[in-house]
């Protein structure tokens, strides 16, 4: 059987493995194909690529992040995008414009807390990121070890990141991103689209008007889709002609979920590859 395993994060955003460590999880976890998709960034493709072993493909990504603008507010969501071209321009500009509004709104939400007496600092968090794209669990990460919170999780209650200290990011409109990721050679897929856990999610209408405007894919096996979500964007996916993933969403220490937890069909993977044109895989 070959395990593929489509959604996974290192240090170039938000995981805790540098992507030398990530390629070198993989092969342990027992993986055969793996895509590294950090949060708005192809950062961590170069080292990814020159560590990746003899026996494991990888496919570079990214999990964009998105809204949905047709409610008030706006619904934020994930978009992963496989083998896009990383030069292409627009969607480039698109990712920077992105990665630094994350730098302002992760400054702006430690202003927040030290203006309340919490004593973390910007150096700190960013030093965190390590270069990478800055997140809410580096963040976290100060809060442990501030001794506030003892878990990520716990930072992200509504008494901190969750939603007293919460500051919204320069997201892209997910038709745009759709529409740009295409443009780019590149296969999108909407991540965890049923997480009810990570707050609103956006109607099934929403998905036929994606699959309209060129989504490839759901996300169907994830952690954070309880079995009858799982179901319904599979049922989702067969109706509108998608392919379903299942992916663990791999982020280190900053979550408990391991390699290969869920995995995708290979002839899903496939599909992916076939329709993948701005990279090739490796391997
Ligand atoms: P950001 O992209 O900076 O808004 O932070 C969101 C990221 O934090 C997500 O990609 C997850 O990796 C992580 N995250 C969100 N909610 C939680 C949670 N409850 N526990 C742990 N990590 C979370
Ligand atoms: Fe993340
Ligand atoms: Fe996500
Ligand atoms: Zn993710």
């Amino acid at each position: 059987m070959t395990r593929i395993d489509l959604h996974c994060h290192s240090r170039a955003s938000d995981g805790t493995l540098t992507p030398s460590e990530l390629m070198r999880a993989g092969v342990a976890a027992g993986l055969d194909v793996m895509a590294i998709t950090d949060h708005d960034t192809t950062g961590g493709w170069d080292e990814a690529a020159a560590a990746r072993p003899a026996g494991l493909t990888l496919v570079r990504g990214a999990e964009l992040s998105c809204r949905w603008y047709g409610v008030e507010p706006a619904i934020p969501l994930h978009l992963l995008a496989y083998l896009f071209d990383p030069a292409e321009p627009h969607l480039a500009a698109d990712l920077l414009r992105m990665r630094t509004d994350r730098e302002r709104r992760g400054e702006k939400i430690v202003e927040l807390l030290r203006a309340d007496g919490v004593d973390i600092s910007w150096p700190e968090v960013h030093g965190y990121a390590a270069g990478g794209s800055v997140g809410r669990p580096h963040i976290a990460q100060a809060l442990i070890r501030a001794g506030l919170v003892r878990t990520t999780n716990e930072a992200f209650a509504s008494r901190w990141l969750g939603a007293r200290y919460f500051v919204p990011k320069a997201d892209l409109d997910v038709f745009e991103a759709v529409r740009a990721v295409r443009a780019a050679g590149g296969v999108p897929v909407f991540a965890h689209p049923n997480a009810t856990v990570r707050g609103r999610i956006v109607p099934d209408k929403l998905i036929v008007d994606l699959a309209e405007a060129g989504l490839f894919g759901l996300e169907a096996d994830h952690e954070d889709h309880s079995i009858e979500q799982r179901a319904h964007v599979r049922a989702l996916a067969a109706d509108l002609g998608l392919i379903v993933t299942g992916s663990s969403d791999f982020h280190g220490t900053h979550k408990t979920v391991q390699l290969g937890a869920f995995t995708t069909e290979l002839a899903a993977y496939e599909k992916i590859v076939a329709a993948g044109t701005g990279v090739p895989i490796l391997g």
